[in-house]
């Protein structure tokens, strides 16, 4: 058996402080998963099961980098996030084993082209153009759950030239991340690899060229993404 061109290289994500690096599967994402930002949004907030949908895993992009802006879009916004990074697989995991299936934590950006994302909900179509596009998936250094456990409280900010956009806590995530975990392998089988974005808080906003914006979260440091002239 030959290739009949090169496989893509594997998409892979910085281990803080080592030079190891975790080779990524899958980035699921949460939707509306903070009330305030499900009413900014135009939805009631509630606790109808966490609703999910993904980016391809060479969507990501390391902190530090510069992005283009994107194509097809006049409304690029910023979403900060908690990143679950799973290291052991499984499926149907219950809740209170949910946490042993989790190898590090890590500081995302879930880059949104808004304007394609409300028009696609809006008409009942796929999300995929507002989410998964190129280069929508920024994500820091994973840190080890062994070294700074689970974060489960702590400020998660997001700032833009220095501005404070979003200000939150993680204690205020409608579904935590064991309960995500769990939901989500009753309906995939989870594997080494697969990341979770848990969803942004309240305050997202628009991102254009020149812009530096910096996502950080208590125990987990801080990311930067500068956005670039359009591709
Ligand atoms: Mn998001």
């Amino acid at each position: 058996m030959s290739y009949v061109f090169s496989p893509p290289a594997q998409p892979t994500v910085e281990v803080f402080g080592s030079e190891g690096r975790i080779p990524v599967r899958r980035i699921f994402c949460v939707g509306r998963n903070y009330a305030a930002h499900a009413r900014e949004m135009g939805k009631d907030p509630d606790r109808d099961p966490p609703f999910f949908f993904t980016k391809p895993a060479d969507a990501v992009v390391a902190s530090g980098q510069t992005i283009p802006y994107p194509p097809e879009t006049g409304n690029l916004h910023h979403e900060a996030e908690l990143v679950a990074v799973i290291g052991t697989g499984g499926r149907d995991i219950a809740e209170a084993d949910s946490l042993s299936h989790v190898w590090g934590y890590a500081i995302g950006n879930d880059l949104t082209r808004r304007d394609l994302q409300l028009t696609a909900r809006d008409k009942g179509r796929p999300w995929d153009w507002g989410k998964a596009f190129d280069r929508s998936a920024v994500i820091g250094p994973v840190r080890p759950a062994s070294v700074v456990g689970h974060p489960e409280k702590g400020f998660i900010r997001l700032t833009v030239n220095g501005e404070t956009k979003q200000d939150a806590d993680l204690a205020e995530l409608i579904w935590s991340a064991p309960e995500i975990i769990s939901i989500l392998s009753r309906s995939m089988e989870l594997r080494p690899g697969d990341l979770i974005m848990t969803g942004t808080p309240a305050g997202v906003g628009p991102l254009v060229e020149g812009d530096t914006c910096v996502v950080s979260i208590a125990g987990l440091g801080d990311i930067e993404t500068t956005i670039g002239p359009r591709l």
